[in-house]
């Protein structure tokens, strides 16, 4: 029998139709088309076909030559462009701004086929440095409200280009999804005087069928009412609204447990393609006591349809509990 689920952060309703019932073998993906040798313009020696950079961590080398870890530049084709005022105004029932903000891509690696199952904790230490150093950077713009770091990994997943890289866009507003969240999480605060994600942490450690992992700092679970099969989140144990002002420690047991969650994923089912997102509390807000930061990584296993677009419900046909124990049976 079919069951519906509710999200205990923002109360959206999903299906597990456990009925449908799949192995991960039964997900129809996109094959992920080998690498190619075509040009790439985030190899080493091809610096200069990119804007140039507005950070990069290096060993060696100057600025917009080889030599960097890490490297960060403008997206080519922005979604939003920082230049200019925000002129908000309204049109009768209509209101629009100018596109001000940023859009920019964080070249994660010089190795043109490293993901994050594959590279060091070192590296996605420092990837995760790079993002909150371009958030700490990006917040002191008044304009801007919020920053959403993501990451699409393979084609399917939105991803142009096959170089490991993540993206992040400066928003002059709060996007919905988190805004759901931040009122979802009010109104549990309201009632209770505690985060909501405190809370689920707390209650799903003692519970463990959707655990996945954990470790000192981190713990990855996949959530009472998933969207997607295998959808896993990633949250600090201690609590903190920010991403960029969690402690140094933190990022080091999150590119920990980010790697070994990914390496389960990519083994349980063929290297799927996905997204990653950063979620942290907006720049305006104040209410930090009821914010949590934290990561969802969503892998793109089916396809999003009419009735999850017409109706906000998603059909899920693996319940997090069997997605759980298919991930921690995962030799890593
Ligand atoms: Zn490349
Ligand atoms: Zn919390
Ligand atoms: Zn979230």
């Amino acid at each position: 029998m079919p069951e519906l689920r509710k999200d205990p952060v923002t109360g959206r309703w999903v299906i597990i139709a456990t009925d449908r019932a799949r192995r991960p073998s039964d997900f129809s993906r996109e094959p992920v088309p080998p690498p190619s040798s075509r040009f790439c313009p985030f190899d080493y020696g091809n610096e200069q076909k990119t804007p140039p950079e507005i950070m990069a961590y290096r060993h060696d080398g100057n600025a917009n030559g080889p030599g960097w870890s890490v490297r960060v530049v403008p997206n080519k084709f922005p979604v939003l462009g920082i230049e200019g005022d925000l002129n908000r105004q309204g049109d009768g029932m209509f209101d629009r701004m100018n596109g001000i903000g940023a859009h920019e891509v964080i070249i994660e690696t010089p190795d043109h086929d490293k993901t994050f199952a594959v590279m060091s904790e070192l590296e996605i230490e420092r990837v995760l440095s790079a993002f909150r150093e371009r958030i700490l950077d990006l917040k002191r713009d008044v304009r801007l409200r919020y920053i959403l770091v993501f990451k699409n990994q393979g084609a399917a997943a939105g991803a142009t280009l096959e170089h490991p890289h993540s993206q992040l866009i400066a928003l002059p507003v709060v996007p919905d999804f988190v805004r759901e969240e931040i009122e979802g999480a009010r109104r549990h605060f309201d009632a209770k005087e505690r985060c909501v994600f405190c809370d689920i942490i707390r209650q799903e450690l003692a519970d463990e069928r959707r655990v996945v992992q954990e470790n000192a700092d981190i713990v990855a679970l996949a959530p009472y009412a998933p969207r997607l099969p295998f959808e896993t989140w990633l949250l600090p144990r201690r609590h903190g609204a920010r991403f960029e002002e969690a402690p140094r420690y933190e990022y080091e047991s999150l590119a920990r447990l980010l790697k070994s969650t990914l390496m389960r994923i990519d083994r349980a089912l063929e290297s799927p393609p996905y997204n990653l997102i950063i979620h942290s509390a907006p720049f305006t807000d104040a209410g930090t006591e009821l914010y949590h930061w934290h990561v969802e990584i969503l892998p793109k296993l089916a396809r999003t349809a009419g009735f999850e677009w017409g109706t906000g419900f998603y059909i899920n046909p693996t319940s997090p509990e069997e997605g759980t124990r298919v991930l921690r049976a995962v030799k890593i």
